[in-house]
């Protein structure tokens, strides 16, 4: 347990409630949930914009600029109820505009000449600029004389609060920065070379050079990366701690007998070792949470079949959850295939089970009657109990909920099972340990021998497509079959109307290039059964040429595919293709994959690796470096996985230091009691809440 740890009184200025100067400001800030000087002061700016230069303020246009007041004077209001104004020259290097607030005669003597100031409104005819939103601008380079404009910092706002208004508020609120707490021991900063948590978000909200602003953002980004790990590395060590797992430790036999003779083919030298060393983690009393990563193919199945043997050969039950029905199905035909002869019960529950079948799997399984049993969500429905679950696997685990993963092996926290995690989605360092810092991770990173390599093209002129239908024909003629991928199921009304659809695709190929041949359609808006024929059918070669969406992205195996056609290539990610390609290459023949986009498609680099490369590792992380390039990744997960500045992988040097660091506090002080440690304590307790005080047993 975390001692309570000694509070220094919080400081009051940070707990101040905010004021807005007018009602719909004040929802505003509501809306953003700010509701303290604290609030406002973690609230930052996400970005800097180049305000506009003067001479560039086009009439009519709502613009802000970085100015300095030239002369400032309260205009003589002579019509009654006429509302008084103050005008002010203000300029930046390129020009000077005659500035009108309205309603605020005290401007006058808070803006004196010489200060700098960010004005937002819209330039009117004559040089006039209607001020709307005003704020004293520390900004950079802004009214300097050499650099007109400058940037402005810009603050995430609402309909209802501008970030010119919130500017002026944190402007307000300056003073009590004094007041921020320091949660990073003193000789943590010093190593990392950061500045203290006060002087970063000063040089965030009001930097003097860009330089600032970058050091204040590193040195928050590295206090949220540490606090994501301490708690990782904190959940590690509480479970490392526990021993109520079930100790697999006997001799094997079953298992053994099947890897000696059941299989059809050698174990490549990573499954080898995966299964090494999850067999000597089923030894330990500790649950094992591992990461088993590898592509599509690589052979994870047999690992993760041998590991739920190995729970079976010690009387004890394994489960195997998969995301989807289709998926779990294949999954239970696979591993009834795989055990041939052995005599192991196993079931298949589904969310389409049948009632009566469903309450005579659940009563074999609160028995103990069945060994072994493969599904989906329905696995972790409330009423299913488990006699003696000793180790439960769970495939594609990032297509579920981290509640979802927790569920199936630690639904009984006195007995938690061993639990495997497995994805076919390669993770880079960077990411396993930002997003899955707590679990142990495994590569299977080649694919079994004899799998022949996937040849990728790209496709994008007109000569080229028909060469592509060509080679696709060649195929169905030597008795292969293909994929046909669209991104839409539909043809959608208008916008898109240059995205291929599946259904009419399947209608224009059955009339022109793929004419004579058997198509078939599958998609997302199918129903499950209808999915379920539909595979089946295919996989059972009653159709050559499967078209369908992205539902056939996972745990689609059909070795007699050997042409993969993917519209629209330019519109899915990397890891998408890479996935999709997958898909064929399963087999003993040579396989290609066709990635078909217009002549110069906007995600030509991704096309290309994709092309050049067959490693999913790579890929990965390249289609890292050029997501990096746009977008933050973290968005598209919760949980911990997202960050709040923080921004990966530009910052996977900080994750690293922070990982190090967190790896030495946890070593040296697990509940964080020493005094140096109090404040990480309290703002762990903060980021986290209750799990950042569950305690590490002894
Ligand atoms: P994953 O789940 O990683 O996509 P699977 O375990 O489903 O891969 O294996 C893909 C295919 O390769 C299956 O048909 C499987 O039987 C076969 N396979 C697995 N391991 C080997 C191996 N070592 N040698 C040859 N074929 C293998
Ligand atoms: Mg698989």
């Amino acid at each position: 347990m975390l001692l309570a740890p000694v509070r220094w009184p919080r400081p009051s200025r940070l707990r101040t409630p905010l004021k807005a100067p007018t009602k719909k400001a004040t929802e505003g800030l509501k809306a953003l949930e700010l509701h303290t000087v604290g609030d406002l002061l973690e609230h930052l700016p996400r970005e800097r914009r180049e305000a506009r230069a003067v001479a560039e303020l086009r009439v009519g246009e709502q613009a802000t600029v970085a100015v300095e007041v030239r002369s400032i004077a309260a205009r003589p209001v002579r019509r009654r109820g006429m509302r008084p104004l103050v005008e002010a020259w203000v300029g930046d290097a390129t020009g000077a505009i005659r500035a009108v607030f309205f309603n605020q005669p005290w401007l006058v003597e808070k803006y004196p000449p010489g200060t700098r100031l960010v004005l937002h409104g819209k330039a009117g005819q004559r040089g006039d600029f209607g001020v709307a939103h005003h704020a004293v601008g520390s900004e950079v380079g802004a009214g300097e004389g050499e650099q007109a404009g400058g940037t402005v910092a810009h603050y995430p706002a609402s309909e209802k609060i501008s970030s010119t208004q919130i500017l002026t508020l944190v402007q307000g609120a300056k003073d009590a920065l004094a007041d921020v707490l320091e949660p990073l021991p003193a000789v943590l900063r010093a190593g990392e070379g950061l500045p203290d948590r006060p002087s970063a978000l000063s040089a965030l909200h009001f930097p003097e050079r860009p330089e600032d602003a970058e050091a204040g953002r590193e040195r928050l980004a590295f206090e949220e990366l540490l606090l994501t790990q301490l708690v990782f590395l904190r959940r590690r060590a509480r479970r490392r701690a526990l021993t109520g797992a079930p100790v697999l430790d006997e001799p094997p036999s079953l298992s053994e007998r099947w890897l000696g003779h059941g299989l059809p083919f050698a174990l490549t030298q990573g499954q080898q070792s995966a299964i090494a060393t999850i067999g000597a983690d089923l030894e330990q009393p500790c649950p094992m949470q591992r990461l088993l990563m590898g592509e599509v193919g690589s052979g994870k199945t047999v690992v993760a079949l041998w590991a739920m043997l190995r729970a079976v050969e010690h009387g004890r039950q394994a489960a195997l959850m998969a995301p989807t029905e289709t998926l779990a199905e294949q999954h239970f035909a696979t591993i009834q295939r795989l055990l041939g002869s052995e005599q192991v019960a196993c079931a298949l529950l589904t969310g389409s089970t049948r009632a009566s079948r469903r309450a005579d799997t659940l009563g074999k399984l609160n028995s103990g009657e069945l060994q072994l049993v493969v599904g989906t969500h329905a696995l972790i429905e409330p009423d299913v109990r488990f006699r003696d679950l000793a180790v439960a696997v769970v495939d594609e685990q990032h297509r579920f909920g981290v509640r979802q993963r927790a569920a199936l092996g630690e639904g009984d926290p006195t007995r938690p099972a061993h639990v495997l995690h497995m994805t076919a989605t390669p993770i880079p360092r960077t990411l396993a340990l930002s997003e899955h810092g707590d679990l142990d991770v495994t590569a299977l990173r080649e694919l079994p021998h004899g799998r022949r390599p996937i040849r990728t093209r790209l496709v994008t002129s007109e000569r080229s497509r028909a060469r592509a239908y060509e080679l696709l024909r060649e195929q169905l003629r030597a008795g292969r079959q293909a994929y046909v991928v669209c991104p839409l199921v539909e043809e959608a009304e208008g916008g898109e109307g240059d995205l291929r659809a599946a259904t009419a695709e399947m209608q224009r190929l059955a009339r022109g290039e793929l004419k004579g041949h058997r198509l078939l359609l599958l998609h997302g808006q199918m129903r499950a059964k209808e999915k379920q024929q539909a595979m089946a059918s295919f996989a059972a070669g009653e159709a050559d040429v499967l078209v369908a969406t992205t539902v056939i992205e996972v745990g689609v195996d059909v070795p007699n595919a050997t042409v993969m056609l993917v519209e629209n290539a330019e519109r899915f990610g990397i890891s998408q293709l890479h996935q999709l390609r997958g898909r064929v290459g399963r087999g003993e023949h040579a396989s290609t994959c066709l990635l078909m986009g217009p002549p110069t498609p906007p995600g030509t680099r991704r096309l290309r690796a994709l092309a050049e490369h067959t490693d999913g590792f790579r890929l990965a992380e390249i289609d890292l470096e050029l997501r990096s390039e746009g977008e933050l990744i973290g968005t598209r997960q919760s949980g911990l996985g997202q960050f709040r500045v923080a921004c990966l992988p530009q910052d996977a040097g900080l994750l690293e230091g922070a990982r190090r660091q967190a790896q030495r506090i946890v070593a040296q002080d697990p509940e964080l009691q020493a005094p140096e440690h109090t404040l990480l304590g309290d703002a762990l307790q903060e980021a986290f809440g209750a799990e950042s005080h569950e305690p590490i047993p002894a």
